[in-house]
């Protein structure tokens, strides 16, 4: 499997080169939201889950085509469980000064070491979608033996500790946390944490859980002043690129290894890899016949999204 992905297009980190450094849904959590389908494997243990100077080795590879805004560690699971974490990030330091990001649900950060591996990133993307127990337990569905007071006060004590930016998510699910009750709890918890930026988002991708569903954009402009800075509203629509790869160069596995950690529509795959919406489309028909991609249909938007067998 190949570690590093995209680039992918996003509102929050504009064009940005993935690094995958957990297998497919290692995660400590369960989010009912997750769009890659429920977590096969939930656990707090650290691995050394990828050898080091290969992921370097193949980002270097990437770099020489792709000049990415940022480099992203995130992908198909929790990173912060890639036991590696810390050389991985001093290893991309000594090959580019592009600003590295890490994505993470951030249920690891009462942990000092993985703290003290995340000081040499850039930018750090926590999540706080609850504000209180009883939802982190709906909404996030952690391992067991971490409570909310425990994750919450990791990200406090992270803000007190990281040099680097903190770019805190909220994600919003109707039905649970759609009421203002719901999401002053969690402005109040984000106060404590102090991040330099909050951006707020809602479901907009197949979800894990089929009941569930996000909120309209006006409804989070409505609450993003509830916030402290005052949320962004970082709704989730394709960028258009400029022409990344050849034509020549798109097969089935770079299409495979986008769809594996991003369910995409067609709009965002041409704009992504920059090339017609014929090439992507007849690479998806084979890959739909494969069995190894499906179509799914989210609030009127069709995604494409990876089998997972
Ligand atoms: S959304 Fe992220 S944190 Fe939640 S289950 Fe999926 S991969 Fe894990």
């Amino acid at each position: 499997m190949n570690r590093v992905f995209g680039p992918v297009y996003s509102r929050r980190l504009n064009k940005s080169l993935g690094v995958d450094l957990v297998p497919f849904k290692t995660c400590t959590q369960d989010c009912i939201y997750c769009q890659l389908g429920p977590t096969t494997c939930k656990s707090l243990e650290r691995k050394s889950y990828c050898s080091v100077p290969e992921v370097i080795g193949e980002l270097e590879q990437s770099l020489e085509k792709v000049l990415p805004d940022f480099i992203t560690l995130a992908g198909s699971g929790e990173p912060t469980l890639c036991s590696a974490l810390g050389e991985v990030i001093a290893g991309i330091k000594k090959i580019t000064s592009i600003p590295v990001a890490v994505l993470t649900n951030g249920l690891l950060l009462f942990q000092p070491d993985v703290r003290r591996e995340l000081y040499q990133a850039d930018v750090v993307c926590p999540s706080l979608d609850a504000g209180n127990e009883y939802t982190f337990q709906r909404v996030n569905k952690p391992v067991p033996s971490v409570t909310f007071e425990t994750f919450l006060k990791g990200l406090i004590q992270f803000r007190k500790e990281f040099p680097g930016e903190i770019w805190l998510e909220v994600l919003l699910v109707r039905g649970i946390t759609d009421n203002r009750d719901e999401i002053i709890q969690i402005a109040q918890c984000s106060a404590q944490i102090c991040p330099d930026r909050i951006h707020l988002n809602t479901v907009t991708r197949p979800p894990s859980d089929s009941f569930v569903t996000g909120l309209t954009i006006s409804e989070l402009e409505e609450f993003a002043s509830l916030f402290t800075p005052t949320a962004e509203v970082v709704a989730d629509y394709p960028v258009i690129s400029e022409v990344a790869t050849s034509q020549e160069e798109i097969n089935q596995d770079i299409i495979l290894d986008i769809l594996q950690r991003h369910p995409s529509s067609l709009l965002e795959l041409t704009s992504t890899l920059g090339v017609s919406e014929g090439v992507i489309k007849n690479l998806l028909k084979d890959l739909i016949q494969q069995q190894k991609v499906e179509v799914f249909n989210i609030r009127g938007r069709e995604l494409y999204r990876y089998m997972n067998k």
